[in-house]
């Protein structure tokens, strides 16, 4: 069963975006340039179709046979759909030809799997390297080097397109702890274009979630990941 979604979805859209362009203008940034990427995983095709409707067009998965069910569920609508959470390399062909961007990029193998099934497929998905910057072994994600050497790897691809950086930082209610987090994958970002990665390579940072998207915005998200703030609490584990 799916969890079931809130009667107002629209409006708590609605009020998520004012935020995020609230917590642009604090730090000077064009509300533009930050994407929201509305996650809905555990909710059904129904809550996605209701937050359509408000007019949002990229959502976001975590599981691959999850997403593609629901991606067929709503193949009338123009959606782009990003995966958010650990690819296996068993199902890197399939994410290939469903998701609009793959944001949870980790592995130089996952990557050549992930592209060689792009230009069998034709399809150019976007790639954003996940960098666990905290060590924390219960989460995926490349350590630094071995992010920073998918990175350069993934510039000589010939389907898929790194545009960027993702982040999972270790869990804190207080936006305040997290924050750092937040500072450091913004600073690896600032070296690396320092070092000579192209600008077109790092365009992007995805972090921040429900209870820390403002921090995240204030240190430069360019991408925030939305659940619970748009669909309601999850009834089902994820
Ligand atoms: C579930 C999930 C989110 C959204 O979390 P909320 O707290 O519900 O906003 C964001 N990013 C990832 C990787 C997730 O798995």
């Amino acid at each position: 069963m799916p969890s079931s979604p809130e009667p107002g979805l629209a409006s708590n859209l609605q009020s998520v975006r004012s935020r995020i362009d609230a917590a642009a203008r604090h730090a000077g940034r064009d509300p533009a340039g930050v994407r929201l990427i509305a996650v809905s995983k555990t909710f059904g095709a129904d809550a996605v179709r209701a937050v359509w409707a408000a007019g949002h067009r990229d959502f976001g998965e975590n599981k691959v046979q999850e997403a593609l069910q629901k991606i067929q569920e709503t193949a009338d609508m123009e959606i782009r759909w990003h995966l958010i959470g650990h690819l296996q390399s068993n199902k890197a062909k399939k994410a290939a030809g469903a998701f609009a961007c793959i944001q949870s990029m980790d592995s130089i193998d996952l990557l050549q799997r992930v592209d060689a099934a792009a230009v069998e497929q034709g399809t150019s998905p976007e790639v954003l390297v996940q960098v666990d910057l905290a060590g924390e072994a219960t989460k995926f994600g490349a350590d630094v080097s071995g992010a920073r050497r998918l990175l350069d790897r993934a510039l000589d691809a010939r389907a898929a397109r790194v545009t960027g950086l993702m982040l999972i930082p270790p869990w804190n209610e207080d936006q305040e702890q997290t924050r750092p987090w937040f500072v450091r994958l913004r600073e690896l970002r600032d070296r690396w274009l320092a070092d000579g990665v192209p600008a077109a390579a790092l365009r992007h940072l995805s972090m921040g979630m429900s209870h820390d998207f403002e921090a995240a915005i204030e240190e430069g998200a360019t991408i925030v990941r939305v659940g619970t703030a748009i669909f309601g609490k999850r009834t089902v584990r994820t």
